[in-house]
Formats: structure tokens, sequence, C-alpha cells
């Protein structure tokens, strides 16, 4: 087969203004951290997704990283976050010396299940234990998360909420408190990452959203090395280098702008998927929720062993050897090595999504003829 027959998990999508920024970047020589593209990247940014402040990195980890630092988590504190995500959801908790407590799945999203974390929150309230002191949520997949009784459990108890919406950016809830708002606005903190496998790329980025100005301005210091002003490189705490480069931003400011185009055709391609998978036994399309407007960052489907008569890794198997990129869900947190000794509240609906979730290719680049390769490959015919 040629190199033409390969079709990608989830690629990314160059259009519009990424070469004339790029080449402005070259022409200005305004290759590094001076430059106007971070200040434009952060702006449009913040307007897209409605929150006062955005605050460029390099990547997602670090904007959730410095997001922890934002909330005061140190060394003996504990931070609740689903066992079902990426390990860079848990790992700055971990950078920071505190202990991550491993929440399960629902079923229903798959994302973290509100109930066990409004009932772990009310539970150290009864018993005058110790409360986290954050909340994380993730928008796995692109699908928001049931936010509200989580958001209004923090706020009684005083703990801060995070969102780690890497998978999310321009995803939305719908109807309710909430309608029309972003993901990565709700809670106090927010962050998205540009990843060249996520909804738009910089190569490598992430950006912190809030509507605090204070957090706003000690996290764009945390990322520039904590470094006062002045040319006598003072520095009034430990910070880091997180910040993005303008070639960086020049690149993602360009996807921004192409945003809506990639969401149209990511929510085309989904749909074109429920249809060819509409009755397909034992294979159903991912998890959706009437509260919530998905981006189908992965479009990740539910195999059914029993009804399918397959199951999700010879199914996988089936399509790798075509070139198709096919990939399970992230392996619950709380079965691997590093993790082993944290403490997981539940976690068998992640390990039994684990074990039937499947991602299929799903690039705003896909075609329909590339979809249908897929689909009859699913199908097994
Ligand atoms: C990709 C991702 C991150 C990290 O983003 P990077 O930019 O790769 O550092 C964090 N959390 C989740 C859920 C992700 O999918």
């Amino acid at each position: 087969m040629s190199e033409d027959d390969r079709i990608g998990l989830s690629e990314p999508y160059l259009a519009g203004n990424a070469r004339a920024y790029l080449e402005e970047c070259l022409t200005t020589n305004f290759v590094s951290s001076v430059g106007p593209f971070v200040d434009r990247f952060e702006r449009a940014f913040a307007d897209y997704v409605g929150s006062r402040f955005a605050i460029a990195c390099a990547s997602g980890t670090a904007a959730l990283h410095v997001a922890m630092r934002l909330a005061g988590v140190e060394a003996g504190d504990e931070v609740l976050v689903p066992t079902l995500t990426f390990v860079a959801s848990v790992n700055p908790i971990i950078y920071q010396g505190a202990t991550p407590v491993l929440v399960d799945a629902e079923a229903t999203t798959w994302n973290a299940d509100p109930a066990l974390i409004v009932d772990e929150l009310e539970l150290r309230a009864r018993t005058g234990r110790r409360q986290p002191k954050a909340v994380e949520v993730v928008h796995l997949l692109g699908h928001p998360a049931d936010i509200v009784p989580v958001a209004a459990a923090c706020d009684r108890h005083g703990v801060t909420l995070i969102e780690d919406a890497a998978e999310a950016l321009g995803a939305r809830y719908v109807g309710g408190a909430l309608d029309g708002r972003h993901v990565g606005t709700i809670g106090k903190i927010g962050c998205f990452s540009f990843n060249g496998n996520k909804i738009i790329t910089c190569g490598a980025g992430g950006m912190i959203t809030t509507d605090d100005e204070a957090l706003a301005r000690r996290a764009k210091h945390l990322t520039t090395q904590a470094r006062m002003p002045g040319i006598e490189y003072r520095h009034d705490e430990v910070g880091y280098n997180y910040r993005l480069s303008n070639l960086s931003a020049a690149l993602g400011l360009s996807q921004l702008e192409v945003l809506g185009d990639i969401l149209a055709r990511r929510k085309q391609n989904a749909a074109r998927y429920d249809r060819g998978l509409a009755g397909a036994r034992g294979l159903a399309p991912p998890p959706r929720a009437a509260w919530g407007a998905p981006t189908f960052w992965l479009y990740t489907i539910d195999v059914d062993p029993a009804a399918s008569g397959t199951d999700r890794t010879a199914l996988m198997a089936r399509l790798r050897e075509r070139r198709i990129e096919a990939r399970p869900i992230w392996s619950p947190i709380h079965t691997m090595q590093p993790y082993a000794g944290l403490r997981a509240i539940r976690g068998q609906v992640a390990e039994t999504v684990f074990a039937r979730a499947l991602s299929l290719p799903s690039s705003a680049s896909l075609t329909a003829a590339q979809q249908d390769r897929v689909l009859l490959l699913l199908r097994g015919e």
C-alpha cells in the first residue's frame, strides 16, 4: 500500500495564516521570547473561550503545573483527579510533592463521577478531615465533564476547582445555568494543550485561563522564571521557563483563526461515524450527555465483546494491519506502577471503559472515503 493509505488518529490541520505568520516571525527575527504573537494569541484565546485572562505556556503539562502552584498545592496536600485520564493530568500534582486521589469514571460520560467527588468532600466535612487543596476536573476526549455539582461542592468547602481542558477546546455546556459557556472557564483555573495531536496545535504549547487578575499576573510571572522588572535578574520566588515562543504563538494564532472550521469538520466526521455504526452490533458511538456540546477530539467507540463477537484489541489489530491508526483509551492511572500506592476511589468503571473503548481516526482532515474504509473494517465487511 502507498503512504497515502495511512490514516492517522488525530493530526494537525494547518491552514489559514499559518505560513504567513511564521514567515513574519522569520522576517522580523522574533522567533523566541520577544515579539507580538504571544500577546495576540493570548488575547484572541481569552476572547474565544470567554475568560478575562489567558496566559500562554510551553505545554499543557506546564499549564497544569502552574495551575497547581496557583492553587497553592504543596507537599502534604491532596488533589482529587480522575483515574481515567492522560498521565499529564496527574503528574503536576506529584511535581508539587502533593498526593493525587484518583476518582473513578462514570459510565455516562467517561469523565470522573461527580457523585464520588461530592461524597468525598461531604464525608471529609462531616468527619472533620482535611479537604483536598484542589479538585481537578478533566474534560475527557472533548466531552464536557458534569461540573455543576462539583463546582457547588468545591464552593461549599473552599476547595479550588481546576479544569484540565487539554482535549476539549471549543466544547461547551448546553442549557441550564452554564448554557453556552466554554469548558475551561467554569473553575478558578482552566488549562489547555496545543500539542500536535490536540484540537489546535502550536507544535507544542498550552494555555492557562482565569478570570482572576492576581492569578493571571502570578501565572505569567511563574512561567517567566519569576523574574522581577529591571535588568538585574532578581527573582522573588522559584519560577519556571514555561513561556511560549513567538514562533509557537504565531502558529497557535493561525490555528485559532481556523478553529471554527476544525470543529465543524470534527462534528461532521462524528455524525458520519454515527450513521456508519448504526446497526453495527456491539459497537456503540461515544457517550454523549444532553447538557454538553462535545468536540470529538477523539471519536471513541465502546466495543461490547458479547454483542460484537469481537473485542477492542482484535478490532484495533484489524485496523492497524491496514495502516489505520486506532488506539485504546488512556490506561487508568491506578493500574500503572508509578501510581500503585495512590488511593483510588473505586476504579472499576474506568477499568471496564479501558478494556472496551477504541479511538478511531478523528482528524479534522479526515475524508469521507477514509471514514468509509474504517467503517467497512469495523463492520467486518
Ligand atoms: C494532552 C493532555 C495534557 C498535556 O498536554 P501537553 O501539551 O501534551 O503537555 C494534559 N491533560 C490531558 C487530559 C491531555 O490529553
